[in-house]
């Protein structure tokens, strides 16, 4: 893991104009892994200027052209699978295992959809007496969080590439080296000069100049909702697109008759992954009262499993949290659940046995979690489990809704169909029955103040494409 000190712009790497600095942090013991520039608005135009110049030539690439560039791209990234990894394990902290069935995996399968997507997709068609093309917004600033580092990149990168749009991305800046890495395999894969930027750097500064660049045409943002409304403001100001994946607070609903054992399971593995930092995480688990107890006896049993470990182990469930501030925030929502009066059934306050040190949480379920208590209705962002009792289907879709995000979401029913209705009842934009199984083409994103715009698969694409018609 080397980091750069530069920016790659206009296919090099070059020294950044900005004379700050931004240290990467390993959160499980603190240590200093690396120094990348955090640049400044001067960066910024520079990254921008050469994804404008290089915007015309790729633009006119032939689809399949792109697609053969993004193929490349795919089998560099799965090459650096292992490395990869390594490097997400370093800097966010998640375990090695994760990283690798997730975090390297998961953006393989996003770029290769993508390669397939950009050859396939029909940037043309009749309708009537008009022939409709879809064609590149232009230039993209990309703004992503630290939580799944490359996913995030890919899931914009690579239909912003399929689309012949180019692009200028600002990563997270607790994760800089994992975009680092992405960089080299975009220079590696051969794409133009031009066609990716990187501008590593603080939010307030970096993002906010890239947000509000009068050169870019789309401004693509995933992160916090609160940080949604800035981006959405300061793009607002040049009348420029936005896309905001935002943040969640997802219930998984276990009607009854369903696989209790198996739908507690899952849902606590789901909102321990990646130490509870998923935007999708169902958070909520809600429960009929007659299976009530039941359902937190086998989650309080369940979440035993996650037993806090060096994420550099194979073995190891759960690592820290990202960094001090999120492990601030996590034990001080625990603590208001406490406060206000829901039962831990595990976990709670203070810091697991023996990682008193790094930015450990322990895995925490709540029992008798009322709607209108704090831990039901923020986002935590780390490994906390709400579990919330209904007395009937209405009310559990009630209570599903009472939020003002709309991300994901989960149903469990005996009932396949009885799952798809309740789903259809759900204020949310996407629901996995009885478990589902993640799907790269798939769209993904929010309902409410969980977002704009969606990623993944064709809809992914079309985010980055604008429609003109021709009248015969
Ligand atoms: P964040 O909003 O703090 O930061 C996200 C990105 O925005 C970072 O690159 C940051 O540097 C940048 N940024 C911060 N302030 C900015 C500003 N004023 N102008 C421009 N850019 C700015 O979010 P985070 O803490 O990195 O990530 C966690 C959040 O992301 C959670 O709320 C989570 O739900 C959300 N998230 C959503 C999705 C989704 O697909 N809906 C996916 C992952 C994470």
């Amino acid at each position: 893991m080397q980091a750069h000190d530069g920016m790659y712009i206009d296919g090099a790497w070059r020294p950044a104009a900005a004379t700050e600095k931004l240290e990467v942090t390993n959160p499980a013991d603190g240590t200093v892994i690396g120094t990348v520039p955090a640049g400044g608005a001067d960066d910024v135009a520079a990254a921008v200027r050469a994804a404008r110049a290089a915007f015309p030539g790729w633009a006119a690439t032939p689809p399949a052209e792109r697609a053969a560039l993004l193929g490349a791209l795919h089998d560099v990234l799965k090459a650096r699978h292992q490395e990869i990894a390594e490097t997400v394990t370093a800097e966010l902290g998640s375990p090695l295992a994760f990283s690798q069935a997730v975090h390297a995996s998961v953006p393989v399968a996003v770029c290769g959809s993508y390669a397939k997507l950009a050859a396939d997709y029909p940037f043309e068609e009749e309708i009537g007496n008009s022939r409709v093309f879809y064609e590149p917004v232009g230039v993209v600033g990309a703004i992503t969080p630290w939580n799944y580092p490359l996913h995030q990149i890919v899931a914009k990168a690579a239909p912003a590439f399929a689309a012949g749009c180019t692009v200028v991305l600002k990563p997270a800046e607790d994760t800089p080296l994992v975009a680092q890495l992405f960089a080299e395999a975009v220079h590696e894969a051969g794409l133009p000069a031009g066609v990716f930027n990187l501008v590593t750097g603080f939010g307030p500064v970096a993002g906010q100049a890239l947000a509000a660049h009068e050169g870019v045409d789309l401004v693509s943002f995933t992160g916090s909702t609160a940080v949604g409304r800035q981006i959405g403001s300061a793009a607002g100001g040049s009348v420029k697109r936005v896309a905001l994946e935002l943040g969640g607070k997802s219930a998984n609903v276990i009607l009854p008759g369903a696989d209790l054992t198996k739908a507690v399971n899952k849902g606590v593995a789901n909102v321990m992954a990646n130490s509870g930092q998923t935007c999708s995480a169902w958070t909520r688990m809600l429960v009929d009262s007659e299976h009530y107890d039941e359902a937190v006896r086998i989650a309080a049993e369940a979440v035993g499993k996650y037993v806090p470990g060096d994420p550099k182990e194979e073995t190891t469930r759960i690592g820290p949290v990202v960094n001090a501030k999120q492990h601030a925030r996590v034990t001080g929502f625990i603590a208001k659940g406490v406060e206000e009066g829901a039962r831990l059934a595990a976990g709670g306050p203070g810091a697991p046995e023996g990682y008193e040190e790094g930015c450990y949480v322990r895995p925490t379920v709540f029992a008798d979690v009322t709607p209108g208590m704090t831990i039901a209705r923020e986002e935590i962002f780390g490994p906390v489990l709400s579990i919330l009792k209904y007395e009937d289907v209405d009310d559990a879709v009630r209570i599903a809704n009472d939020s003002v995000y709309g991300l994901a979401g989960a149903v469990w029913a005996k009932d396949e169909e009885e799952a798809v209705a309740f789903a259809r009842r759900l204020e949310t934009g996407q629901v996995d029955i009885n478990g589902g199984r993640f799907n790269p083409l798939a769209p993904f994103g929010g309902y409410k103040q969980s977002g704009v715009g969606r990623e993944l698969g064709r809809h992914g694409l079309g985010e980055y494409l604008q429609t003109k018609s021709l009248q015969f």
